[in-house]
């Protein structure tokens, strides 16, 4: 399917998110949320720590490294592919059970539920850049330096403390809140962190055959992992709308940094992505690596997904900055 897309992308069947809202009686974080974060945020900084010590000590081994490798593409691609491009944006559709393996996948990098991810990232779409965005590094921390610093350490982890989960999820991701496959896989978000853990620890365990093997299993392939996916995934938050080049008419901060396109799998083409948020393809030009358009590709000859949301070279020609037709007067 060939489509115009434009604009905040909340689109679900007939129902959009609302472009703004006010958000003057915004809700605080519980203390508990805020514990929570700050334990999935630092532990897995504090094991990548101790993996650089036992790395020194004792030689991190080709299987520990080999489970880190597919459980980081799998984990990876449940946020790209599924949290991101399926479930934010409708860029295809898919089978049913194809949607909840995709956000079960994504629960598994632990960054909170499906739904609340979903709302969450819809909302950075409907306020880009400005007051109600929830992760953008240039909003409200001020001029020089100070500024940018404190910006970008919001944009990319600071959020998490303050501003996670906070978007109404009846109101931006309403459809996947009436789903009940999707709220029980949300409720349950937890049973998928430990299922994230446990599985490179049996990976370690069977391969090695011994306890030594199932604990560098864990530790390269649960903890350091999920360090490793979510800086890359923050990293779209903060050094995709700070650093990088920009050529559509875009009403934000946005930006495309190649050298982060093979480790997000095609989500640093983030400037074109705010052009075309509903396109399956977020790399629009041949050197734009985009390895999750490439599964989504796969899955559409395979007969898995349909419906794929491509943009023409035409309508990308009409939206480079300087070049866009005549408006109303
Ligand atoms: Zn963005
Ligand atoms: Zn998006």
């Amino acid at each position: 399917m060939m489509e115009n897309a434009t604009g905040p992308s909340a689109v679900a069947g007939s129902k959009r998110a609302p472009d703004r809202i006010t958000d003057s009686d915004k809700p605080e974080m519980a203390t508990v949320d805020k514990i929570g974060n700050l334990i999935s945020v630092a532990l897995p900084f504090v094991a990548m720590i101790g993996a650089i010590v036992l790395f020194w000590n004792q030689f991190v081994s080709f299987t520990d490294l080999s489970i880190l490798l597919v459980m980081y593409v799998l984990t990876g691609l449940g946020i790209t592919v599924g949290f991101h491009r399926l479930l934010t944006h409708r860029a295809f559709q898919t089978y049913r059970p194809i949607q909840y393996g995709f956000a079960i996948l994504g629960s598994m990098s632990v960054q909170g539920p499906v739904n609340t991810w979903v709302a969450d990232h819809r909302k950075h779409h409907a306020h880009t850049d400005r007051e109600g965005d929830p992760h953008s590094p240039h909003v409200g921390h001020g001029d020089g330096l100070k500024g940018v610093i404190g910006g970008l350490w919001h944009a990319h982890v600071g959020w998490s403390f303050r501003d996670h989960g906070l978007a109404d999820e009846k109101k931006y991701a309403r459809e996947l809140n009436e789903d009940p496959g999707m709220r029980w896989i949300s409720k349950y978000f937890l049973v998928f962190l430990v299922i994230s853990l446990a599985i490179p620890t049996a990976a370690g365990y069977l391969i090695s055959g011994t306890l030594a093997g199932a604990a560098t299993g864990l530790l390269w392939g649960g903890l350091v992992r999920i360090f490793l996916v979510h800086h890359v995934t923050w990293s779209i938050n903060s050094v995709c709308h700070f650093m990088g080049t920009r050529r559509f008419d875009t009403d934000d901060e946005s930006t495309n940094v190649f050298w982060l396109a093979l480790p997000s799998f095609g989500e640093a083409w983030h400037h074109n992505h705010h052009a075309f948020p509903r396109s399956a393809d977020n790399g629009l030009r041949r050197r734009e690596l985009d390895p999750s358009a490439w599964v989504i590709t796969g899955l559409e000859k395979a007969g898995l997904a349909w419906n794929v949301v491509r943009i023409t070279p035409e309508r990308q020609h009409q939206r480079l900055a300087g070049n866009l037709p005549a408006g109303p007067p």
